[in-house]
């Protein structure tokens, strides 16, 4: 324990047992000369110690509190004169006090000084706060005004009527005190919670001094006072209390820091002068019934103002609170999250814990808003907001920091803690909201980051960056798991990934459906819930199956299984390629494998979205996906469609060397929709293309069609590329295509897109043809 607490016991202990010694010497041996010598030494020394105290006080503060300070200990000085003068009175034989005598002079000189002292506590920074202010003082004034006039000052008044001179003589003490008084008790009111008690001591000297002084011009109106009178000890005890206001008010002092809440002192200390004047005058004053109803009427009235102040305080709480709160959700803003955020760095600091963020952001947020309304997606919020918070513990933060970002603070878990609770979340989720009478599905995108102790000097800021990274790598791979940051993440900016969220907003009809649907989606991809089917490819040449390509179904569980046109531009707009392309990847070889463990070996075609080919790390995810199940490049094709954009060209011709060269096929699906299709011939290597339908089932009818289609048989043969004829439904066209060299056909004619499990089956039935066939021929 510091030396100072005890130093300052010990400073007060001081007065305080001098003015108890004086007690019980008053009390004792009343009119006793040595015991007026006692009582003249121990109120001068009393005073002496005061002065002193306000003196360190006024050195230790600053501005305001030093003014008060020494305008406080000039006071006190001059007060010690006035107690010398009267020692010396009361000592010296001969030397007597004149009416008003010198030591008046002093004491009169401390209470102008006390009001000034006092006048400098006064902070007001409004209007009205200053007519509060006015009315409070008034008010207290009046109150404590009437409390001594019918106590004292009644009979002072009595006394002195003729005597203009000696009625301001005596009535000088008690005003002036009442107007220190007054003044303290306003101030008090308005306090600092850090200079209240200091201000409370402050108040109780000067509540003392009021007391004596009406007391004493009470009682020297009727002649009954000379030194040794108890009266005296309310004097010492007074000034006992300015030295302990003194001594605290340097225990306490700190800067000013925020504005806080009105004190529950401050509701019922105002009322407190008017209480004691309303209870305590009226018996005096009055009689019959008045005497006891007035009180009654008052202690109502006080009471009333007490319960409506208690009330305007709690709604100042209230709003305090709003201050920090998002009204939608509830949960914290971002003021208070920030907050609290560097609050818990700071005791990281000191306690070495571990911290995470954790940040959130709801994936086609957008989209909910421009399609549904704000009050739906307000809605949507609210029971986001919900579902978050009951996610975490209760001393951790939930915040919403922005439109639908939404940030936790996680303080004092084990490394992996922090994901449950991230993971908890995205559980969360899993449940649909019920929006407008429909069920829709929200997708989070959460990120984590961790500020361990092993980087202490990282900063909060840092640390949210961090999460939103993580974040955003989440959101970009369009993943279901939480995402840590590590150091490899790139930095995104956030727009980019709002860009290529949402593109357009569709037709507000369409929204809610579409809404749904897509959350439908995003949940069938996370579960897995989308299916491949296979549709054989035949070899012209042997008539054979010479492979399979892999088309994606979605079986819907209210609209049936659906087709890639009515799911595949939801896929693509929002930024479900990736997730959407693995799966297809693992579905299809694990297919493969499958079939050639039972014997059939048969290669596969996937379809890739065009902007998959910007990915320079797909060769080698296929090629690892192939070596998993131990296959070889030759059984994977990979389809890709014409719409690539030309200025890519460079990054998508590396990754199609990279493919070329790990041994994938490369096939350019629906040859001849598009334009730049004979450059890509040209520039990039190709083993296959694949003639659209639309060609395709005109060759028999069309002339001009059949001789385009003719001349790319020719032009590709030549370039050593293998023609694939899609959409072949009928005989006569495969005669066509067999005619002309076409080497490769799909289509109804040879069959539909079937399931794994089927595959098997339609190879049997298609060599039993071929056999058939063959005797035939
Ligand atoms: P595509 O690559 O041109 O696939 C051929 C489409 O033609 C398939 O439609 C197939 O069922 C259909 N088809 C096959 N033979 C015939 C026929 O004789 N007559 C007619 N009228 N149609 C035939 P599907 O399965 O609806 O797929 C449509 C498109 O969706 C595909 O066109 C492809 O571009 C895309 N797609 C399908 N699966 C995937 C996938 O896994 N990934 C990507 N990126 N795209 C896919
Ligand atoms: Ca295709
Ligand atoms: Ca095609």
């Amino acid at each position: 324990m510091s030396r100072r607490p005890l130093r300052a016991t010990v400073a007060i202990a001081i007065p305080v047992g001098f003015t108890a010694a004086l007690t019980v010497a008053l009390l004792v041996g009343q009119g006793n000369r040595a015991v007026v010598l006692f009582d003249d030494t121990v109120s001068f020394g009393l005073a002496l110690y005061a002065t002193a105290c306000a003196v360190l006080a006024a050195r230790a503060a600053q501005d305001r509190l030093r003014r008060t300070w020494v305008t406080m200990a000039v006071a006190l000085g001059a007060w010690s004169l006035g107690d010398g003068l009267w020692l010396v009175y009361d000592l010296v034989p001969g030397v007597e006090p004149t009416t008003p005598s010198a030591a008046d002079v002093f004491y009169l000189l401390f209470a102008v000084l006390l009001v000034a002292a006092f006048a400098q506590l006064i902070t007001t920074a409004t209007h009205q706060g200053r007519l509060r202010l006015l009315l409070d003082a008034i008010t207290v004034a009046l109150c404590l005004f009437l409390l001594a006039w019918v106590l004292a000052l009644n009979s002072v008044y009595n006394t002195y009527r003729e005597d203009r001179a000696a009625l301001a003589v005596a009535f000088l003490y008690p005003v002036f005190d009442m107007i220190a008084l007054t003044i303290a008790v306003v101030v008090l009111v308005r306090a600092e919670a850090r200079q209240r008690a200091m201000l409370a001591v402050l108040t109780l000297a000067v509540t003392l001094m009021s007391i004596a002084d009406s007391a004493f011009a009470h009682l020297t109106a009727g002649d009954r006072y000379s030194t040794g009178d108890l009266v005296d000890v309310l004097w010492a005890a007074s000034l006992t209390a300015f030295a302990a206001a003194a001594l605290l008010s340097r225990e306490t002092y700190e800067p000013r820091t925020v504005v806080a809440l009105p004190s529950t002192t401050s509701l019922w200390l105002p009322y407190v002068p008017l209480l004691l004047a309303g209870t305590i005058g009226p018996p005096l004053v009055m009689s019959g019934a008045e005497r006891f109803l007035v009180p009654a009427v008052v202690v109502a009235v006080c009471a009333r103002q007490v319960v409506s102040a208690w009330e305007n305080r709690r709604l100042l709480a209230a709003a305090a609170e709003q201050a920090l709160r998002d009204p939608l959700t509830g949960l914290a803003n971002r003021s208070l999250f920030s907050d609290r955020l560097a609050h818990a760095m700071a005791l990281r600091a000191r306690d070495d814990r571990s911290i995470a963020v954790v940040s959130l952001d709801l994936d086609d947020f957008r989209l909910v808003n421009d399609t549904l309304g704000h009050p739906a997606a307000d809605s949507v919020l609210a029971v986001a907001g919900q579902r978050i918070a009951e996610c975490i513990r209760p001393g951790d933060t939930a915040a919403r920091i922005g439109g639908d970002p939404f940030a936790l603070l996680l303080e004092d878990r084990t490394d992996d803690s922090h994901q449950i609770a991230a993971q908890r979340i995205l559980t969360a989720f899993q449940r649909p909201f019920r929006i407008d009478d429909q069920d829709m599905l929200l997708h989070p995108s959460v990120g984590v980051a961790v500020a361990s102790p092993a980087e202490p000097d990282l900063d909060a800021a840092t640390l949210v960056k961090r999460a939103d990274i993580a974040m955003y790598a989440a959101k970009r791979s369009r993943c279901t798991q939480v995402r840590v940051f590590d150091a490899d993440m790139p930095a995104a900016h956030p727009d980019a990934v709002q860009r290529a969220e949402t593109t357009a907003a569709p037709p507000l009809s369409e929204g809610a459906a579409r809404i749904r649907l897509l959350g439908e989606l995003r949940q069938a991809i996370d579960r897995r819930g989308l299916q491949v089917v296979y549709q054989p490819k035949i070899d012209l040449g042997t008539r054979r199956i010479a492979g399979v390509e892999a088309l994606l179904r979605w079986p819907h569980p209210h609209l049936g299984t659906l087709h890639p046109d009515t799911f595949l531009p939801l896929v693509r707009q929002h930024g479900l390629m990736r997730p959407v392309t693995d799966l297809v990847i693992a579905q299809s070889l694990d297919d493969v494998a499958g079939w050639a463990r039972q014997g059939v070996r048969l290669p596969v075609a996937i379809n890739l979205f065009a902007p998959s080919l910007r990915d320079t790390t797909l060769p080698d995810t296929l090629s690892a996906a192939l070596q998993q199940r131990g296959l070889t490049p030759e059984f994977l094709t990979v389809e890709i469609t014409e719409d690539l954009v030309l200025s890519e060209v460079s990054t998508v011709t590396t990754v199609l060397h990279r493919l070329r060269q790990l041994g994938i096929r490369i096939a350019i699906d629906d040859f001849g929709s598009g334009y730049s299709a004979l450059s890509y011939l040209r520039d990039l290597p190709i083993d296959e293309i694949k003639l659209d339908r639309h060609f395709i089932a005109r060759v028999t009818t069309n002339p001009k069609a059949a001789a385009v289609v003719d001349a790319v048989i020719n032009l590709t043969h030549t370039l050593d590329i293998t023609v694939v004829a899609e959409g072949v439904e009928d005989t006569d066209t495969a005669t066509w295509l067999t005619d002309h060299r076409c080497d490769v056909a799909q289509g109804y004619l040879y069959g539909r897109p079937t399931t794994a499990d089927d595959i098997p089956r339609v190879i049997d039935a298609q060599s039993a043809a071929h056999v058939a066939v063959e005797s035939r021929n």
